[in-house]
């Protein structure tokens, strides 16, 4: 029945059900070698349960490798609640949800995701104390999306470097798909160093912003993705790399905040052989993680964000590096460092 390679090595996964609201979700907890099991809670209408675990087994292990790269005291965890964010939300479902959360006494910390909304997430967290990412109380970290940016922006300056050999990304071409949250305060940085924009977005009003703030230049969106940019930066959709992309790509990197850019994992060496830098989207994106994980730590530090988002562009130094004389994809490398950190934490917890 299950898709076998969904497990691996995942320390426990909860299926939840409260009869009298209707709360059917499971929480997984992927590895806490690090520390406890942290990770978003997506609230989406899976058509059945099975297709529900299958992407909570999946995103969790994806956590636990973001969090290890980003350098986090912070396992990997993900909770998926089946239904309809549009139709199905209720108070008794987040206050049943949240109780199940406390429950597992601190192994698995929530957040925002797709499908849910700080006030949801608050209601939540009126019933169990493991929820961050909060806008409100005494540890709330407010809006990632700047931190997020900032680690974008350092990815590609370490994308630049490897893959052009120049420090500074003035006169460079950038092309950004979406100009959402965090595709807006990417462009204020890179209009900043002197690049160019191309921008594309389907909300007018996002356009303009960047168009009038930073010069931006709009691409229609189905031609964002071929511009002739040196640099590609998705920061709207997953699955931006696949079959009938791939191949008409002209730009000679890709970084962006994008979850999930690469359709599959192969996708990762077809764009090594297409001689086109990836920068994995868990480690480039992590500036998000790393201000919600402040949270955890107590009373909320910046100065320790500043330090962690900064740390990216040496992570990615590294997986450039290594991709190089290892001959391995950048998104393989990422996955074996991951490995290698919560390898090194568990044997240092058995000791
Ligand atoms: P957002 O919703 O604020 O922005 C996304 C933008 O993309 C919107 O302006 C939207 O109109 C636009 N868009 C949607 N479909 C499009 C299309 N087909 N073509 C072009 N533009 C399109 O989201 P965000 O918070 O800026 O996040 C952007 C991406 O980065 C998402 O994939 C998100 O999962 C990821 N991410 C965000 C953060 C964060 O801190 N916000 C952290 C990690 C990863």
């Amino acid at each position: 029945m299950m898709d076998e390679n969904q497990f691996r090595g995942h320390e426990q996964v909860v299926y939840l059900h409260d009869r009298e609201s209707g709360l059917k979700a499971f929480i997984a907890v992927h590895d806490t070698s690090l520390g406890p099991g942290a990770g978003g809670c997506r609230m989406w209408n899976y058509d059945n349960e099975l297709d529900a675990l299958n992407d909570v087994l999946r995103l969790s292990r994806g956590m636990s490798y973001k969090n290890a790269v980003a350098g986090l005291a912070l396992g990997g965890g993900k909770a998926v609640i089946i239904g309809n964010s549009r139709t199905d939300k209720s108070e008794a479902l987040f206050r049943a949800f949240g109780r199940m959360i406390e429950g597992l006494g601190g192994k698995y910390i929530s957040a925002e995701d797709v499908g849910m909304t700080v006030e949801d997430m608050e209601i939540i967290a009126s019933e169990t104390s493991y929820v961050a990412g909060l806008t409100k109380g005494a540890h709330a970290s407010g809006d990632p999306s700047p931190f997020t940016a900032t680690g974008v922006f350092l990815g590609i300056r370490a994308a630049v470097k490897h893959r052009l050999g120049r420090d500074s990304i003035e006169g460079l071409t950038i092309a950004v798909q979406g100009v959402g949250h965090v595709g807006y305060h990417l462009c204020k940085q890179l209009y900043g160093a002197g690049a160019k924009l191309l921008v594309s977005d389907i909300n007018q009003d996002a356009l303009n912003r960047v168009v009038s703030e930073f010069g931006a230049e709009i691409v229609d969106l189905d031609n964002i993705l071929f511009a002739e940019a040196d640099v590609l930066s998705p920061c709207a959709l997953g699955a931006i790399v696949n079959d009938d992309t791939i191949d008409h790509i002209k730009a000679k990197i890709i970084a962006g905040a994008a979850n999930n850019q690469l359709a599959r994992d192969d996708h990762g060496q077809a764009l090594m052989d297409r001689n086109i830098l990836y920068a994995p989207d868990y480690v480039i994106n992590a500036g998000g993680i790393i201000n919600i994980a402040a949270e955890t730590r107590g009373a909320y530090d910046v100065d320790w964000v500043n330090a962690k988002v900064d740390h990216i562009y040496d992570s990615l130094k590294v997986i450039f590096e290594r991709s190089v004389s290892e001959n391995r994809s950048t998104s393989r490398i990422a996955d074996e460092l991951a490995h290698e950190i919560i390898e090194k934490a568990r044997v240092a917890d058995r000791r």
